[in-house]
Order: C-alpha cells, then sequence, then structure tokens
C-alpha cells in the first residue's frame, strides 16, 4: 500500500531498480540479436495523429474500436486541433516515418528495429497492461519469403538467446486482398448456419470482419470455426508459392513450427504470412510475439508499392517468462571499491578520492549517511564492492589507505597514489 496515497494509474507499472537487471538484459540481448541481423534502430514520437491508426490498423478491430488513448487539444494552433493518439503500436509509425524521410528513397530496402512503450485501454490482467513495451522489427522494400524466415528466426532466435526455451511457433498464410475476397464468401457460407450459437462480438464480426471469428477464443465460437476450410486451401498459386516457401526456409534452418488454420491477427494490414509465438509458462495471456508481412500498408499510407514484414515481442511477458523459468540474469553492477572513513574529517579525503577513482573509470562509492564505523563496514559488505578502502587517523596523517581486497580476504596499507595506479584498482577500470 503507498505511503502517500497516490499510486500509478491502472494497468501501468513502475520498473523499480531490482527489476532494472531483467530489462536491461532484454534489451541489451535484443540489440546484440539486432546488430547480427542487420537491423538499424529507429525512433518515433510517442504519438501520432490518430488518422494514421485508424487508416492502417483498420476500423473495425478491438485497437481502433476501443483501446486507443485519443486527445483533442482546442487551441488557436491549426495542428494542435488535429486529433491525436498515443500509440498503440509501432508499424504504422515507422512506415510514416520510413516514408516522410524518404528511407525508401535513400535505399529501398530497409531493416529498422524499435525498443520503446506503448499505450492501449484495455482491461489490465497478468501480462496484460495499458502501458507495455515492445521490441519489434520492420523490414520493408523487399516481397522474398526468406525475408519473412528471417524475421521469424529472429524472434526465435532472440527467445533462445534469453534462455526462454519450448517457445511455441505458430504460422498461417492470409493471402493477399484476392484470395481473401474468395475466402470470406467461404467463411460466410460456412458460418452461416453457426451464427445462432456465435458470441454477441462474433455475431457483428460476421458483419464486419467475419476473419476475427477464427481466433475467437468463446467454445461455440472455436467449434464454429473448426468445422470450416482452412484458408490455405484457397490461396492464388502465388500466395501459396510464398507459403510454401517459408516453410521450406523453416524447415531449412531448422525453426520448427505448426501451421495453424485458427491463426488471424488483429490488424487489417497483414497479407501473407503472419505468425505468433506463445509460451506455455505465462497462463492466459501467453502471447509474446506476434507479426508477419504487410505487402499493402506502405501503398496504403501514401509510398509505392513496397513489400515489408515485421513483428513486435512484448517485453514484460518475455520477462514473466524469464522470472517463471528462472533464467539466472547478470546482477546489478557492484562498485569496485567502497570507501570508509573513521571520522567526519577524513570525508573530504575520501570524497577526493572518490572523484579521482571514477575519473580512472572505476566504479566506486562511499557513505552519504554519515554513519558510524561498523554501520559504514555493513553499507559496503551489502553493496558487494571488490574493495573497501578505509581512511584512518593514520592513514590521513601518511596519505595512505588500508585497502581490503574482499573477494580473497587480504589487507594492506597502500600509498594514495600508489593505490590509484595498483594493479588490482587499474583490474576494475571499465567494469560495470
Ligand atoms: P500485438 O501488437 O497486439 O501484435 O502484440 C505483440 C505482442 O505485444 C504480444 O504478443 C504481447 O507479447 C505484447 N502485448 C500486446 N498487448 C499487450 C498488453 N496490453 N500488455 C502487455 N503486452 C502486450
Amino acid at each position: 500500500m503507498s505511503n502517500s496515497g497516490y499510486q500509478a494509474p491502472l494497468g501501468t507499472e513502475d520498473i523499480l531498480p531490482d527489476k532494472i537487471g531483467l530489462w536491461r538484459f532484454v534489451e541489451d540481448t535484443a540489440r546484440t540479436i539486432l546488430g547480427r541481423y542487420g537491423y538499424s534502430e529507429i525512433r518515433t514520437p510517442i504519438f501520432e495523429y490518430t488518422s494514421l491508426f485508424n487508416r492502417s490498423i483498420g476500423e473495425v478491430t478491438d485497437i481502433v474500436e476501443k483501446e486507443m488513448y485519443t486527445f483533442q487539444r482546442n487551441s488557436d494552433d491549426k495542428d494542435d486541433k488535429d486529433s491525436i493518439t498515443l500509440r498503440p503500436e509501432l508499424t504504422a509509425p515507422v512506415v510514416r516515418a520510413y516514408l516522410e524521410h524518404n528511407l525508401d528513397k535513400i535505399k529501398r530496402f530497409q531493416k529498422l528495429y524499435y525498443i520503446g512503450p506503448l499505450f492501449r485501454h484495455e482491461r489490465p490482467q497478468k501480462g496484460r497492461k495499458r502501458q507495455f513495451h515492445q521490441m519489434g522489427v520492420e523490414a520493408l522494400g523487399s516481397t522474398d519469403y526468406l525475408l519473412d524466415v528471417e524475421v521469424i528466426d529472429l524472434a526465435m532466435s532472440y527467445f533462445e538467446a534469453l534462455g526462454i526455451k519450448d517457445c511455441q511457433l505458430k504460422i498461417n498464410s492470409i493471402g493477399c486482398p484476392a484470395c481473401r475476397d474468395v475466402y470470406r464468401e467461404v467463411l460466410k457460407k460456412s458460418l452461416d448456419k453457426h451464427k445462432p450459437s456465435l458470441c454477441a462480438s462474433c455475431q457483428e464480426r460476421y458483419q464486419r470482419n467475419i476473419f476475427r471469428i477464427l481466433d475467437c477464443k468463446k467454445p461455440d465460437c472455436r467449434k464454429a470455426a473448426g468445422t470450416v476450410e482452412t484458408f490455405e486451401k484457397y490461396l492464388c498459386p502465388d500466395c501459396r508459392q510464398h507459403f510454401d516457401g517459408v516453410k521450406a526456409g523453416l524447415d531449412a534452418v531448422g525453426v520448427k513450427y505448426q501451421v495453424s488454420a485458427q491463426l488471424v491477427r488483429g490488424f487489417d494490414y497483414y497479407t501473407r504470412t503472419i505468425f505468433e509465438i506463445t509460451h506455455g509458462s505465462l497462463g492466459a495471456q501467453d502471447a509474446l510475439c506476434g507479426g508477419g508481412r504487410y505487402d499493402n500498408l506502405v501503398q496504403e499510407l501514401g509510398g509505392e508499392p513496397t513489400g515489408a514484414v515485421g513483428f513486435a515481442l512484448g517485453l514484460e511477458r518475455t520477462i514473466l517468462a524469464l522470472e517463471a523459468l528462472q533464467v539466472s540474469v547478470p546482477a546489478n553492477p557492484t562498485p569496485g571499491v567502497y570507501i570508509i572513513t573513521t571520522g567526519q574529517a577524513h570525508r573530504a579525503v575520501a570524497f577526493k578520492l572518490l572523484k579521482e577513482l571514477r575519473k580512472r573509470g572505476v566504479s566506486a562509492d562511499m557513505d552519504f549517511e554519515i554513519k558510524s564505523v561498523k554501520a559504514q563496514f555493513r553499507s559496503a559488505d551489502k553493496s558487494g564492492a571488490r574493495f573497501v578502502a578505509t581512511i584512518g587517523d593514520d592513514e590521513a596523517r601518511n596519505n595512505t589507505v588500508k585497502l581490503k581486497d574482499m573477494a580473497r580476504s587480504e589487507e594492506k596499507e597502500i600509498n594514495i597514489q600508489e593505490f590509484l595506479t595498483d594493479k588490482s584498482i587499474n583490474d576494475l577500470i571499465g567494469q560495470k
């Protein structure tokens, strides 16, 4: 319970220092792997004009219909009058930036990645927040099926590098608009007789976005969805060839997958390959990553026809999986040297030494609560420092420190200048 009476808003989370090690681990590992696959980072604003999301995600989707944080500012500034929305996803902002800055003209094929917060007004629960973080990639400028394979392999390799084993990968193809028109009719016909048993949302989806009935979690809707023929059967020859290429590519690099006819995704912009990665440790919200190809989005947002594929993975859920699997992550940094003084008079010398050590690239700390000597030793112990340097009356007089190597339990008195250039201290330079 809060001390102050104030709490973080519902569905948001403070990331406290004891969790930062985990966050750094997932972010640093991401950057390492992304670099290896040739992706460059892009950072876009936290909010965009609302019309960008309405246009790209699709009007008849959960996100646009009920989950966006949208603001209208009334001021004399013309631009301010436009409606703005906290970004609920990052594919559309990245495509907007790609076109706005003519990245396509500089180099048509671009591999971009992002890491950052997103906002959706959802019912908060474990693994479902109103502010959450995603790492995602967008590879723009190619329709090559091998790029789908690379993107999927990248996501799977990332989880593997983190130590999250046994991820389940589901893939499907939802074709191009032409085969989708054909399949929509097939769905309408087959689901017509099941209409009365569908949930209220799916009754509406039947009219407005029938594909979404396929991934409804309600038992009766699942049953109805199980009776319809798969999309794969109705793919046009080009889309079929593409999907076969993706499957063969995944087989070739040993990425295990399951083709799931029930897989559809909550955005309108997807074409052909779609995929989802789940993990059994996560309970109801088990999706770690979702992605796919979106060959029409760039054109939809005003660019030339441009093939593109990407994914977004949730960092909160990735961390939940790491915790469930008790994967050990690098500990928070500990100081190389902790300085202790036996009296107020020596604190100025200690502080100067602290500054010298830090200037040399050694992480160092001292007491700032004017604690007793005994309590300072306890703090030094708790900090996990490799060396403890004590300055007492004798040391101050002799211009020395008493240096204790905590790992070896060895102690020696050493001149301050020598101490600063001592091998053991040099070894600490640059250590985190
Ligand atoms: P999406 O952008 O909906 O395709 O989601 C991609 C991934 O982001 C999901 O697989 C989740 O891991 C994560 N994610 C989506 N929505 C939320 C949320 N509200 N809270 C936490 N993670 C989320």
